[in-house]
């Protein structure tokens, strides 16, 4: 399908110039892709989408522009960060315009605990800013080096640091976020607190994010740190354990089952072979202690190592998270994932899965802060009760079917599954406040042109074929 008219391109290239503009080559296809291939259903789907433009305002004015050109065409707009996001959501599903926000990347202010920022940021840079001045991001992907927190904010949902401060839609992690409609003027709209819930995680259907004020929490010193024992139950209960405790800040509390860290050919060295492993980031002034406990628990800590300030790798963050995956799928393109909440009853859930599908499953935990409502301001008040285990585990995968049956299983076990194969923003995590999102995008984007078919439950989409509309 061809959108992009030749008076568009000429008038976008009036607007931006043509260094601003991508028309063709290598660019244009790896601009208009992201991590997508890690799941072998989106690959298929999402391998011959493209952009047939894509454009790189420096500002906002510049980006204004862009988008009253765009609705005045009727053409298909894709708002785009670092293009890290792993279920296709920034590829064009009909073509038209991606439009690259890596340039809108100022820290505007880091003021009081609060850090104001455009949308195209690296978190990484954020980062490091905020810790030169005695503070820290409260949640980040495993992408953070790289990724934009506009990107965060629309595809993402946590990381490292949610086991203290929860998620993106945590209450009190997100101040304000400031939006710029798709229409023939288009217009900024500020959300604040709880009203920003509706724009967040809304895949670049629901207007262009352009400036985001976010809360930071105090820096901490951290310590990366891994133990390792060939007795999973035992790590489990200890990795538990840790990451109920109130008292010890931490940043990340992971989990794997061998043979994963043999995937992660840096750390090998580290790693006794056929031993399970956890990795920490840990506040330092309690490593001692930690570390004397866990070894008193039979388990060996292997490795100990100070976060770097400013941050500089190695990072134990890089095999964390959605990181795993890519490890393991360098190790064998045969793995894939899930992300999953596991309940309360995890031990039964992991050892019915593993009866279930021997050898096609392997768990990578990572726990996080389920009580939100325990994490406002900057006071940390993690309530051992409300830490939820999830993860991100490896499935080997033989064929669609065979997915679709550990899925189902999954439901089945009442293990929550935020589905990764899927493009669906309403299938690939919980929605609760879905309408609230369906309204605002009417709102934001009366002619449907933003990242049409993203939201399926959003009738309108002038781009779909006749069949599908029916
Ligand atoms: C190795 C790996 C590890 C990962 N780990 C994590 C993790 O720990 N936690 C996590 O949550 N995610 C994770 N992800 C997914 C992804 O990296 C993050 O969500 C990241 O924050 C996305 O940022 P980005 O700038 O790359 O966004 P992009 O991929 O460019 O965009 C993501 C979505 O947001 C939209 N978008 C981007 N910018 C804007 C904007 N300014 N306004 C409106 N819409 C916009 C895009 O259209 C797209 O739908 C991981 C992915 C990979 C490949």
């Amino acid at each position: 399908m061809t959108t992009v008219t030749a008076e568009l391109r000429s008038q976008l290239r009036d607007l931006l110039g043509q260094e601003n503009l991508v028309e063709g080559g290598d660019t244009l296809e790896t601009l208009s892709k992201d991590f997508y291939w890690y799941s072998p259903v989106l690959k298929r789907q999402l391998d011959d989408k493209r952009a047939e433009l894509i454009a790189r305002p420096a500002d906002l004015s510049a980006l204004r522009a862009v988008l009253a050109a765009c609705h005045a065409a009727g053409v298909p707009v894709v708002p785009r960060g670092a293009g890290t996001g792993n279920y296709g959501q920034c590829v064009p599903l009909y073509g038209g315009v991606v439009v690259d926000l890596s340039r809108l990347d100022r820290i505007l202010s880091l003021d009081d605990g609060v850090a104001r920022v455009e949308a195209g940021a690296r978190m990484g840079t954020i980062e490091a800013a905020a810790r030169a001045l005695g503070w820290e991001l409260r949640c980040m992907p495993s992408t953070w080096v790289k990724c934009t927190i506009g990107g965060f904010f629309c595809g993402g949902s946590g990381g490292i640091g949610s086991i203290t401060w929860g998620g993106i839609n945590a209450p009190g992690n997100v101040k304000s976020v400031t939006i710029l409609t798709c229409e023939a003027e288009p217009r900024l709209i500020r959300l604040e607190e709880a009203e920003a819930l509706k724009a967040l995680h809304t895949y670049g259907t629901t207007g262009f994010m352009v400036e985001i004020e976010m809360r930071l929490a105090p820096k901490v010193d951290y310590d990366q740190l891994i133990f390792s024992t060939p007795d999973w139950d035992r790590l489990l209960d200890w990795t538990d354990a840790t990451a109920r405790r109130g008292d010890w800040r931490k940043r990340l509390v992971t989990q794997f089952e061998w043979p994963t860290p043999s995937f992660f050919k840096p750390l090998k060295k580290y790693f006794r072979n056929g031993e399970h492993v956890s990795f920490l980031l840990l506040d330092r002034a309690r490593t001692d202690e930690v570390v004397r406990l866990a070894e008193a628990t039979g388990l060996a800590c292997v490795f100990r190592q100070p976060l770097s300030d400013p941050p500089k790798p190695p990072f134990i963050t890089d095999y964390t998270w959605n990181h795993t995956t890519l490890w393991a799928m360098n190790a064998d393109p045969a793995y894939t994932y899930l992300q999953s909440g596991f309940g309360r009853n995890f031990r039964e859930q992991f050892a019915e899965l593993r009866r279930r599908f021997p050898g096609e499953i392997l768990f990578h935990l990572e726990w996080t802060a389920g009580n939100a409502k325990m994490m406002r301001g900057n006071a940390v008040a993690q309530n051992p009760d409300s830490v939820v285990v999830g993860g991100i585990p490896l499935v080997y995968f033989k064929s669609e079917a065979r997915l679709n049956e550990i899925l189902r299983a999954c439901d089945e076990l009442g293990v929550f599954i935020a589905n990764p194969h899927t493009f669906y923003l309403e299938e690939g995590g919980r929605h609760p406040n879905i309408a609230d999102k369906r309204t605002f995008k009417s709102e934001v984007d009366p002619r449907g042109l933003l990242n049409p078919g993203k939201m399926k439950t959003y009738e309108h989409n002038p781009f779909a074929p006749a069949e599908v509309k029916a």
